[in-house]
Parts: structure tokens; C-alpha cells; sequence
């Protein structure tokens, strides 16, 4: 991170419609007096290898990315070097780019969720877990519980594509992961929701005003954490539900404010302070807000 001209860094991704992580970093920025902006770049798939082959110049200011969907795979051949839970994982959400061109995947995704639970005192060590879909999201996630010393009892992952959360589990057990993970197969019913101690949503079920609630309402106890990705709306109606049941409850805004601080974080070789982090959660929040 240069002090001495701007330095640029990014998120890529194809579309980035309204991202909050512009705001997010520059507030970080700002707060430490460093020359540099956050920038998005929406890219076409056809525009990937040309971006990376200009980013190779010695030239070039840009020194950091973030990315996103649908390059998280995509990005990998083009870099020099994973760190090892993205190469487990093989999926990468933040780019460190040395002066001399080298380039670094990592994925702070997992960690970020990880640092939220911590935070809330969401435990999950011989808990069951429940997690609803299997895209990315549940990938990273599903591979930071796994690594954790302190082992969740099982996890189920449903998935209405029966395969994915098969293919999602089997690529986990490639990885040496030794936790009992099982696809929910046929129904949500499989998720066996009633006696979880920890249900997560990582599906886009719960954006939207119409979408319906995944879960029936009468599955959740009181002793049950329930967790949505989702941050925009603040409360889903799986939220609503849930809190409504006595569970304790919790978006996903920590998530994306922990990976954004640790993808900073591995862009500035520092840990950053309470503070900065706090300019940082304020952006995030006055941008959800606007
Ligand atoms: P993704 O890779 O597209 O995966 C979404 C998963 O949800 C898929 O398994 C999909 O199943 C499933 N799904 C979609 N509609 C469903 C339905 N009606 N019933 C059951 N399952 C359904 O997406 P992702 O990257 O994992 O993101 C998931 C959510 O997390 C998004 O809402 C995203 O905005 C949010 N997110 C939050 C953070 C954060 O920091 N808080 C970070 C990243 C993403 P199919 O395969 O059958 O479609």
C-alpha cells in the first residue's frame, strides 16, 4: 500500500449493480491518510485475461482486488499463488498484487463469517448445523467450520439441486475435511431443522419482499441461533420468524464487514484498528441506509 501516489484497488465481477465495498474501503482509506481508491470494474468473461495480462505491468497502479460472481473460480489461473484455505476451497475473494507483479489469492469469505460468529458468540462447536443451499457461500462457510479445531457434531446441507450439495460435500472429503456432512436429499425435511442447533440460510431466498420463508416456523426453538446471509433486507421473514420463536438471530452485514476488513487487512500486510474498522462498519451501514 503506497503512500507516495494513488494507489488503486477494485472488486471485479460481472454485474456489480449497487456494491457497498466502494464505500467501505475508501472510508477505510480516508481514515489512515493513505493515496488510494476503490474502484469498481464490471467485466465481461472476454475481458478477464486481457484485465490480468494489463495488470502485469509493471506500470500498473492497481495493487489489490476483491472479486466476486462469477469469477471466484475463474480468477485462479491467472494468479501465482493461493493461500491455503482458498486453494482448499478453490475459490478466491481477494487478490494481493506485489510491486514487482506477484500475484496472491486468498479468500476471506469463510474467515469473515467465522469472525461474526465469534463476535456474537455463536457457538459451534458439537452443534448440529443446518445450512440451506450450496453455492459459494456455503462452500466457504461449510470449509471454516470444518477446519475449526473445535468440531461442529454434523452438518446438513439442503439444496433443491440434490446434486450440488452432493458434489459440495464430496469436495470436502477430497480435502481430508473429517466432520459428518450430509446432503439433505427429496425435501427441506431432510434438514431435520426441528432438532439443529444452528440453521443457516445461504440461499438469495429473503432479498426479495415476495419471496417466500424456506423454513415453517413451527421447526424453530428457542435454544436454536439462526443465521441469514442475507443483510439487505436487515430482518428476512426467516429472521422475523425466528426471533419471534425466542432463537437469537443475526444477518449477514458482520460477514461482509469482516471480509472486507480482512481483504483490507492482506492489502495493507497490517492489522487494522477498532477504529479504522469502525469507519468502515459506519460506511457500510449509512450505504444500506442511502
Ligand atoms: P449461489 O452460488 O448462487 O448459491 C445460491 C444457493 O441458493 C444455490 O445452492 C441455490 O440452489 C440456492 N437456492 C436459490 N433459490 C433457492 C430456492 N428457492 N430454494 C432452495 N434453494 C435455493 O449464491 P452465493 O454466492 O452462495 O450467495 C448466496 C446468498 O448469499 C446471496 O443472497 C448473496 O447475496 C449472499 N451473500 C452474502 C454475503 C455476506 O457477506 N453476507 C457474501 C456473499 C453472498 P440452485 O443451485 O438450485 O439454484
Amino acid at each position: 500500500m503506497s503512500d507516495q501516489e494513488e494507489s488503486i484497488y477494485g472488486l471485479i465481477g460481472y454485474p456489480l449493480g449497487h456494491s457497498l465495498s466502494p464505500l467501505m474501503h475508501n472510508a477505510a482509506f480516508a481514515a489512515l491518510g493513505v493515496q488510494a481508491v476503490y474502484k469498481l470494474f464490471p467485466l465481461k468473461e472476454d475481458e478477464l485475461g486481457g484485465f490480468f495480462a494489463e495488470l502485469r505491468e509493471t506500470t500498473n497502479p492497481i495493487f489489490g482486488l476483491n472479486v466476486t460472481i462469477p469469477y471466484k473460480e475463474k480468477v485462479i489461473p491467472y494468479l501465482d499463488s493461493l493461500s491455503p484455505y482458498a486453494l482448499k476451497i478453490q475459490a478466491v475473494n481477494t487478490i494481493v498484487i506485489s510491486e514487482h507483479r506477484h500475484f496472491v489469492g486468498h479468500n476471506t469469505d469463510g474467515p469473515g463469517f467465522l469472525t461474526h460468529l465469534k463476535e456474537l458468540n455463536f457457538e459451534t462447536e458439537k452443534k448440529r448445523i443446518a445450512i440451506m443451499g450450496a453455492g459459494g457461500v456455503t462452500r466457504a462457510i461449510l470449509a471454516v467450520l470444518c477446519l475449526l479445531p473445535e468440531r461442529p457434531a454434523s452438518i446438513r446441507i439442503f439444496d433443491r439441486e440434490k446434486n450440488k450439495a452432493k458434489i459440495l460435500i464430496e469436495d470436502m472429503s477430497v480435502n481430508n475435511i473429517d466432520v459428518s456432512i450430509t446432503a439433505a436429499v427429496d425435501s427441506i425435511d431432510e434438514l431435520k431443522i426441528e432438532s439443529a442447533d444452528f440453521l443457516i440460510n445461504a440461499t438469495p431466498i429473503g432479498m426479495k419482499a415476495d419471496d417466500p420463508c424456506l423454513v415453517d416456523g413451527d421447526l424453530i426453538h428457542p435454544k436454536m441461533c439462526v443465521y441469514d446471509v442475507i443483510y439487505n433486507p436487515a430482518e428476512t421473514k426467516l429472521l422475523k420468524l425466528a426471533k419471534a420463536r425466542g432463537a437469537r438471530v443475526s444477518n449477514g452485514l458482520g460477514m461482509l464487514f469482516y471480509q472486507g476488513v480482512l481483504a483490507f487487512q492482506h492489502w495493507a500486510g497490517m492489522d487494522l484498528e477498532e477504529e479504522i474498522k469502525a469507519r468502515m462498519k459506519a460506511s457500510l451501514i449509512k450505504g444500506l441506509k442511502a
